[in-house]
């Protein structure tokens, strides 16, 4: 993250979230800035997905603080409803209506959550789906798409809900090899757009690459984070050697 009075659009200090006797997050501290790209790296069970998921409000943390562009966010006081649309989210397994159009997917929650009309959602669906390379695609049923262009679909649909933050829980994991490099790509352009990011993914080169900022979780804990080459060409830590090690 870069110096100076940049507009803080996530903010948690202390959160910790636990799943019955298992706690999962302990006392996470981060920050995001307003464009930036954070990368979120560990081993599996380390956290990631929960943490990824607490800052859309899917689980709801025990204790700490969840700040998004300013307000605190309690599920007491805040419509989550509301604090998720201006979060968006991606998946491993896109997660697309079967049995909607790719156009009818993306225009679902613009019309029935947002209220927005029909004919501006279906405008600004198709613009979207140019955006993401499939402006050819739109009336085609998700079956008929490969797994990258699947995942494109998934990026334009949560872009629909016009987020002021995307996060995306390894979008590429599930993908054949070769069609990684195409999600990757969307993902590129949209950071370069100034879209702020967290993402969860193994994909180092990404990381390097397109991160602005790199946190590498153990057992719940944030064990290290840097720039990407202080993080990947000089850890400071034993933990995150071995993890680098294990992974490069
Ligand atoms: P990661 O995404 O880094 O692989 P997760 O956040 O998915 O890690 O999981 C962290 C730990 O929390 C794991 O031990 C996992 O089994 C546990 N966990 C995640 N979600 C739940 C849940 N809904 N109920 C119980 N345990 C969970
Ligand atoms: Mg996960």
């Amino acid at each position: 993250m870069s110096e100076g009075k940049e507009k803080e659009m996530i903010k948690v200090e202390k959160l910790n979230k636990s799943f019955g006797d298992l706690h999962v997050l302990k006392d996470i501290d981060l920050k995001v800035n307003e464009s930036d790209v954070v990368v979120l790296i560990g081993a599996s069970g380390s956290g990631k997905s929960t943490l990824l998921r607490c800052l859309n409000f899917l689980e709801i943390k025990n204790s700490g603080k969840i700040v998004i562009e300013g307000d605190q966010i309690e599920q007491e006081t805040h419509d989550l409803n509301k604090v998720r649309e201006r979060v968006g989210m991606v998946f491993q397994h896109f997660n697309l209506f079967p049995h909607k159009t790719v156009l009818g997917n993306i225009i679902e929650a613009p019309t029935q959550v947002k209220g927005i009309s029909k004919e501006q959602a279906i405008k600004e669906g198709k613009l979207l789906l140019d955006k993401v390379g499939l402006g050819d695609k739109y009336n085609v049923y998700p079956s008929t798409l490969s797994g990258g262009q699947k995942q494109r679909v998934a990026i334009a649909r949560a872009l629909a809900m016009k987020p002021d933050v995307m996060l995306f829980d390894e979008p590429t994991s599930a993908l054949d090899p070769e069609l990684v490099g195409e999600v990757l790509s969307t993902m590129k352009e949209l950071a370069d757009d100034g879209m702020t990011m967290v993402v969860v993914t193994h994909e180092m080169g990404f990381a390097r690459e397109v991160g602005d900022w790199v946190v590498y979780m153990h057992d719940g804990k944030i064990v290290e984070s840097g720039i990407p080459i202080d993080l990947f060409d000089n850890p400071r830590k034993e933990r995150t050697k071995e993890f680098l090690g294990s992974i490069l």
